[in-house]
């Protein structure tokens, strides 16, 4: 038999494992039958590392050494300003690597971003192999449509580092989307809509038999689940400080406990009219520990936040106009993630849409049976495959989510590669230089939608030397863009005949493989 190769839903909340197994996509639960893993990493003193569940439990008790929501941080520079939001808002320290990449530290260790997924990935990997009962060594790890190549290159690392062989980075909705049209054989235009504990994405794909063809994406990487529990978070202090006088804007460890109760409530608002919480103890006044209760329905809830869900839909209709198409062609909306089971969400995504949202798969797992059954087209062996069989092989047409392009005259961007074009793709571009004798001229490889360069996220530089001399030289651009999404780019004059390739530098961890000591 084949060796299994695993689809991993890599979540910046949960992460989730599915294999097929005969033919059928099936979500691989853990030893204790849980199929969803929260995306969090604690370090014990004693030299262990508990990812999962009981990882997540250590927030709360063990908040300087537990990390959570690490996707946020994958493939960005230190001075981003997410990271910089991120080191604010998180109780670890996060200082600057040598790379200028970030650093989490733990027990004195610095981690790279890449190596506390890896433990996250590593964990996917056992839970497969104890329910398989074999080792597992390839798998296809999701992204968000959005991420750029730095992003995407670091989860392909995070994988390496685990121990597996990443055979392809897919969409998050491109997998969604295969989970929702594999064998159905229909032709329709359908929408992911995908909101998660930290980022949201929609995707319009058209579905035609086994065609499924991105035409356009967005996203907003800092709009998710999160938003809704830091509201009901600000709601509570007031609440609180109503209650007892009593202003908790500097008491840390408080406010995470509020956070923590905030996300439960909200969980329960989706199952409940009422919900009524209580703190024990959850500070100490004058007169000693301080209780707190709190009472909210779900009307107040969405009274509070639907502005966040409004946020969705102006991307909606971006990627709708992107894509030229009107609201009412689209055929069905998926509901992928868990904010998505806020009742009020897709009450609101209907009304939008005009049409009742397909919640047949559980949207916590369709991205991963999506990369599962992507895991085993890539991991059949074709020789044993009949023609038939090969026939009803999904292909995929994905998008690149961002424009990409170089740095020209005046600071301005000129675009090699149009965001949304189908991958994978090349594409050349001429440029001259700025003037005759100019023997090399510095490349600058950005990636983003703003004419100003700076506005952009700069992949790399490279100078291409032995330019002719004689005239203004000429060169030609060519940007790659494989099935992963991954860029190169090669740069040559065709006169002289001289080329360069960019090296896109990766962070790269040293080398080290995660092992996770408690395995
Ligand atoms: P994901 O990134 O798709 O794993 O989604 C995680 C987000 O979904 C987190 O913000 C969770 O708090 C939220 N979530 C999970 N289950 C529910 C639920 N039943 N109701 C509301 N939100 C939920």
């Amino acid at each position: 038999m084949k060796a299994p190769v695993i689809g991993i839903d890599l979540g910046t909340s949960n992460s989730v494992v599915s294999v097929v197994i005969d033919g059928e996509p099936v979500v691989i639960p853990d030893e204790t039958n849980r199929t969803i893993q929260p995306s969090a990493v604690s370090f014990l003193a004693n030299g262990k590392i508990i990812v999962g569940y009981k990882a997540k439990e250590r927030l709360l008790i063990d908040p300087l050494h537990t990390i959570s929501y690490v996707k946020r941080l994958i493939g960005r520079r230190f001075d981003d300003p997410d990271i910089q939001k991120a080191i604010r808002l998180s109780p670890y320290p996060i200082v600057r690597g040598e790379d200028d990449f970030p650093r989490i530290i733990c027990y004195d260790i610095d981690y790279t971003v890449p190596e506390i997924s890896a433990m996250i990935v590593r964990r996917m990997k056992q839970i497969a192999e104890k329910f398989l009962g074999v080792p597992v060594e390839q798998a296809v790890i999701t992204v968000p449509a959005n991420f750029n190549d730095f992003q995407r290159n670091e989860t392909k690392l995070a994988g390496e580092l685990a121990g597996l062989e990443v055979l392809r980075i897919i969409n998050e909705p491109t997998a969604a989307a295969l989970a929702y049209g594999y064998k159905r054989g229909e032709k329709m235009t359908i929408a992911i809509y995908d909101f998660g504990g930290g980022t949201f994405d929609i995707t319009i794909l058209r579905l035609n038999n086994t065609l499924f063809e991105v035409l356009s994406t967005a996203g907003d990487t800092f709009l998710g689940g999160e938003d809704f529990d830091r509201r009901l978070l600000e709601y509570m202090m007031v609440a609180f400080k109503h209650q007892s006088g009593v202003d908790l804007s500097n008491d840390k460890m408080a406010i995470q406990r509020m956070k923590a109760l905030g996300e439960k409530v909200k969980i329960e608002l989706s199952d409940r009219k009422r919900v009524k919480a209580q703190v024990k103890e959850l500070t100490t006044g004058a007169d000693g520990p301080m209780d707190f209760n709190f009472s909210i329905t779900q009307e107040g809830f969405r009274e509070r936040c639907s502005d966040i869900v409004e946020r969705t839909f102006e991307v909606c209709d971006e990627a709708l106009g992107l894509a030229g198409i009107r609201k009412r062609e689209i055929d069905c909306v998926i509901l992928v993630g868990g904010t998505t089971r806020i009742p009020f969400v897709r009450e609101m995504v209907e009304l939008h849409f005009g049409n009742s949202a397909f919640r047949e798969i559980n949207p916590d797992e369709v991205v991963a049976i999506g990369a599962g059954i992507q895991a085993s087209i890539l991991g059949r062996d074709f020789d044993e495959e009949s023609s038939e069989q090969l026939m009803q092989a999904p292909l995929l047409l994905d998008v690149t989510p961002q424009s990409l392009g170089i740095l020209t005259v005046g600071g301005m961007m000129d675009v090699v590669i149009t965001r949304n074009s189908v991958i994978p793709t090349e594409q050349t571009r001429y440029f001259t230089t700025a003037y005759a004798s100019q023997d090399r001229a510095l490349i600058e490889v950005f990636q983003g939608e703003s004419r100003n360069a700076r506005e952009n996220l700069k992949l790399g530089e490279f100078e291409l030397n032995g330019l002719s001399v004689d005239e203004r030289a000429k060169i030609g651009i060519t940007f790659e863009i494989d099935t992963n999404g991954i860029v190169k780019v090669r740069a040559k004059d065709d006169v002289t005949g001289a080329e360069q390739q960019v090296q896109i530098r990766l962070n790269t961890s040293d080398g080290r493989t995660i092992e996770n000591p408690w395995m």
